[in-house]
Order: structure tokens, then C-alpha cells, then sequence
């Protein structure tokens, strides 16, 4: 009798698979390829059939569907597919590489580069982008009205309270700072406003509302102190105003993301419950004649890693805000033959040309400031070397191996890696769209995180952080039709992430030479 109804049920789904014909209208169908996807649990990978329809996924699985309608075929034998990569912690409205001196001299080579921007992120696999700030609705809207782009995603203006890091660095009049769309942090009694400010407009449920109302997706706040080896003259958020702040974010359904790359900055978001640290623990102490080139992490460091690896709290390491102004220095990057699939040829030139070369000179220049204002940092930093610029390209590589270190132990613990590759951070030539993000891969893979682990991270764990698991991160049925087809197989080769063939966007299939700066018109 059991025997007889297991065979009925068989018989009914081959019946049932048999009859449910996918019907498509503008269809492609990618044959025998393997497909690499993840969600909560693990990644999976198998031999199988991916159906797109429109600008969706309609069907992956491991047999063949019978298929009705219109569509198209593509041959996956020995080729890999997955989801599009995510990367969450871009400045679109930068430009890498140019001034602005530079833009203001070449505005015709400007416009060449953000045209050819979204194909550079698409030509590296980026089909979704979280812009964090620097947001510039002009732009944005003119990415999406090109051809090929990226889904983009921003976090509004980055949330700023009054007399904040950024408005101490641009040294702005108090006139304009109290025009800036400020958060009032009400725990800082110590900044007094005049009565012609209205603090009711600068509520953390005004701010927030505010980046929903815009589309937003997130919201990004800065926490630096004197671990950066700068004086302290600006107002730091309180850790009240910051927990506020994460609460009405949560209210409307946002994560909060934290520029916060110091030891104290890490705790303070921790407590403040942040979702997001926007870059990686690279700013280690404040004790820098002491403990400035020490290597291995304290337990207080430990204590706080731990805690944001037992909470899954998202953790973006940017190591190219880092590496990219080390390959300033070392001078080498100009050469490496990626670039020209990045930048228009013309304005490469610019780049490799004198005037391209203003971020080096802007990084030796740091040395002189930071001799003038903090002389102890400097000198730890100076060590024995006869020159500043001989002391740069050390200086970054202890930074880097900080984050390797960080890197390793989240990995160790668990941690939840979500890609962010901060590009271009300081508008370096260095951080080139789309490349940064493999060059980010790549750091990741070096500091001995699993690729499993990185396929993760810039897949379903970014797409989680965000909450638009809905829509990206996996090679599921109703997911966007954002799909790359590799060449090798990123589960166990890095460089699988440069070996693209097809870019699949919105269900668009397209080539991946066809993206690249060499054949812009
Ligand atoms: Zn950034």
C-alpha cells in the first residue's frame, strides 16, 4: 500500500512538471551551466537551467523546462553563472582620477567619464550599487537614463550633526553650516544655535524621513576621533544621538552604516547599534609612541570584533581606501593594462600625464601637516626613514596589514563581510569604478578570507544588508534578471571575478568587451 502511493505521487509530479510549461515572452534560457548561488544557509552549486524572462528570473533548477513563447538560448557548457555583484559603498558624483582644477580645465573629458562609468562598474560585474553619499540626484537620474547601468540605490546626504568631521575639514562658516540639512544632536550641550534655527526640522525622524522620501536605502554617518592622527576640533555624534538615530532608521526599515574606522568608533557604533561599519577597524590606537607599529590586535580589539561577528553586523573593509593611495605612491598602478577598459583613452592620458599626478603630491603633503599639528603621530609614523616619501609606502603597508588582521580574525569568527569597495575614495585615479571593487576581491582573498566567504559578501550578505534580498543576491525565481557568466569558477579562483563573458542586466544579455572604455563612441 505505501509502495503504491509514493508511486502515485511520482506519477503526479512528472504529470504536474510535464504540464507546467513556462511561458515567456522575451525569454533567454542559459543550457547545462553551473550555477552558483547563496542565501541564508550556504552557497549551493550545481549543474542546472537558469530561464529569464523580461527582467526576471523565472526558473533555476537543476532539469530542463519545457518552454513555451519566445526566447533565446545560451550555451552555459563549462561556464558559471551568479548573481550579479553588489557593491554598497560607492560616490558616483566623484570622479576618479580628476581635481577640481582638472574638471574645471577638461569639462568635454568629465562628460566622457561619467558616460562611460556605468559600463566601466558593469564591465566588473557591478549590477547593483549603493551610492553612500555625496548624493547627486542630477547624476544619478542621468546614470539611469543610459542604456546600460547599473541598478543604483543611494543613502541621501550623508547624515551630519553640526561641526561634524566634514564640516571642520572644509572649514565652512557657521552661516553655511546651519543651511546644511543637519542632524541637532540634543546629548552635545556644548553647541549653543541661534533662535533663528529651527531644531524641530533637525529631528532624527525629519533626517530619516527625509532619505526615504528621496528613495534612500541606508543612512551613513561619520564618527572620526584622534586615533586618525588629526587634532580634534570637530563635534563627534554622541553615542545617544547615533542610537536615536538607529532606532527611527529602523522604524523605516533602513540600516545605519558608520564611517567609523577607529577602536572607539567601533564601540561607540557597537553600543549605538549600527548595522553597517562603512570601513574596516584600520585606526588602532591613540597611543602612537607606544603602540603605533605594534601588529597584533589587543584584546580590547578582540573584544569588540568578536562582538560585531556574534552580531552579524555588516562589515565593509574598504582595504582600497587604503591600497589605493599606497599605489599612488608606488607609482605603478598607471601601467597595469585594466585601466583602459575603465577610463576613455583620452582621459587616461590625462591621468598618466603631470597634472594627472596632483594625489601623489597631495599625499606627500600630508606629511609637512601632520609634522606642524601632531608631532607625535608623525614621528611614530617617520620612524628611521631619511624622507616623508620614503616613509609613505611603510606607513600604508602597516595600515594594511592592520586590515588583513582585522580581516582574518572576523573571518576566523564568522564575521558577515559585505563587499564595499569606496569608490573613488578622495577622487584617486587608484580607485577606478568597477576595477576597485575585484581589486577589492582580491585584498580579501590575500588577508586568507574563504571565496565562498567573498562570494557571499558581494552577493546575498549585501543585498540582506540593505534589505533588497528581494530583489538581488541569489539565482532564484523572481529575482532581477542581473546575472554574470564566468569563464571559471569563482569558488575557486579569484580571478574568476575578471574573467566575465556576459553581463546580463534588467535580462539584457550583453558581451562584456562591449562595455568596456576602449569602444566608447
Ligand atoms: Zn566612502
Amino acid at each position: 500500500m505505501k509502495g503504491n502511493t509514493s508511486k502515485l505521487i511520482l506519477v503526479l509530479l512528472i504529470i504536474s512538471c510535464v504540464e507546467g510549461a513556462i511561458e515567456v515572452d522575451k525569454g533567454t534560457v542559459i543550457n547545462k551551466i553551473t550555477i552558483i548561488s547563496t542565501n541564508d544557509s550556504k552557497v549551493d552549486s550545481y549543474l542546472g537551467y537558469v530561464v529569464i524572462d523580461k527582467d526576471k528570473i523565472v526558473y533555476a533548477n537543476k532539469s530542463r523546462p519545457r518552454l513555451t513563447g519566445n526566447f533565446k538560448e545560451l550555451d552555459g557548457v563549462g561556464k558559471f553563472v551568479i548573481p550579479g555583484l553588489i557593491d554598497s559603498h560607492v560616490h558616483l558624483a566623484n570622479t576618479a582620477g580628476f581635481n577640481g582644477r582638472l574638471k574645471n580645465k577638461y569639462p568635454e573629458l568629465v562628460d566622457v567619464y561619467f558616460k562611460q562609468l556605468p559600463r566601466s562598474y558593469l564591465y566588473h560585474g557591478f549590477t547593483t550599487l549603493i551610492d553612500v553619499n555625496n548624493y547627486d540626484p542630477i547624476l544619478i537620474n542621468q546614470i539611469k537614463n543610459s542604456v546600460l547601468h547599473p541598478d543604483i540605490y543611494t543613502c541621501g546626504n550623508q547624515v551630519q550633526v553640526m561641526d561634524d568631521f566634514m564640516m571642520e575639514m572644509e572649514a565652512y562658516s557657521p552661516e553655511v553650516r546651519y543651511r546644511f540639512r543637519f542632524l541637532h544632536d540634543k546629548y552635545n550641550k556644548e553647541i549653543v544655535f541661534p533662535d533663528s534655527i529651527n531644531l524641530d526640522e533637525h529631528t532624527t525622524e525629519k533626517i530619516i524621513s527625509d532619505i526615504k522620501a528621496k528613495g534612500g536605502v541606508g543612512a551613513k554617518l561619520a564618527y572620526e576621533d584622534k586615533a586618525s592622527g588629526l587634532i580634534v576640533s570637530w563635534a563627534k555624534p554622541s553615542k545617544g544621538i547615533i542610537t536615536d538615530l538607529v532606532w527611527e532608521a529602523q522604524k523605516q526599515n533602513m540600516p545605519v552604516l558608520l564611517h567609523a574606522p577607529s577602536l572607539e568608533g567601533h564601540q561607540v557604533g557597537l553600543e549605538a547599534g549600527i548595522e553597517v561599519f562603512a570601513h574596516g577597524l584600520w585606526n588602532w590606537t591613540t597611543n602612537f609612541k607606544e603602540e603605533f607599529n605594534n601588529l597584533e590586535l589587543t584584546p580590547e580589539h578582540k573584544k569588540v570584533l568578536l562582538q560585531i561577528a556574534q552580531r552579524q553586523i555588516g562589515y565593509q573593509l574598504t582595504f582600497r581606501a587604503i591600497t589605493g593611495e599606497e599605489d599612488l605612491i608606488t607609482q605603478n598602478f598607471g601601467s597595469d593594462k585594466n585601466l583602459e577598459h575603465i577610463y576613455p583613452e583620452a582621459y587616461l592620458d590625462i591621468l598618466k600625464s603631470e597634472e594627472g599626478d596632483w594625489g601623489r603630491n597631495k599625499i606627500i603633503g600630508r606629511g609637512s601637516f601632520l609634522k606642524a599639528t601632531n608631532p607625535t603621530f608623525y614621528n611614530s609614523m617617520r620612524g628611521n626613514h631619511a624622507s616623508d616619501e620614503l616613509m609613505w609606502p611603510t606607513v600604508y603597508n602597516l595600515y594594511k596589514s592592520r586590515l588583513n588582521t582585522v580581516a582574518k580574525f572576523l573571518s576566523e569568527h564568522n564575521g558577515n563581510f559585505i563587499l564595499g569597495s569606496d569608490t573613488p575614495a578622495m577622487n584617486m585615479f587608484t580607485n577606478p569604478p568597477g576595477y576597485n571593487g575585484f581589486l577589492e576581491m582580491t585584498h580579501m582573498f590575500e588577508a586568507g578570507i574563504p571565496l565562498e566567504t567573498i562570494f557571499k559578501a558581494a552577493t546575498y550578505n549585501n543585498a540582506k544588508a540593505f534589505h533588497l534580498e528581494h530583489l538581488y543576491g541569489s539565482v532564484e525565481k523572481d529575482k532581477v534578471a542581473n546575472l554574470l557568466i564566468l569563464g571559471s569558477n569563482p569558488l575557486n579562483n579569484i580571478n574568476a571575478y575578471n574573467d566575465i563573458e556576459i553581463v546580463i542586466i534588467g535580462g539584457k544579455v550583453v558581451h562584456r568587451e562591449k562595455l568596456s572604455a576602449t569602444i566608447i563612441d
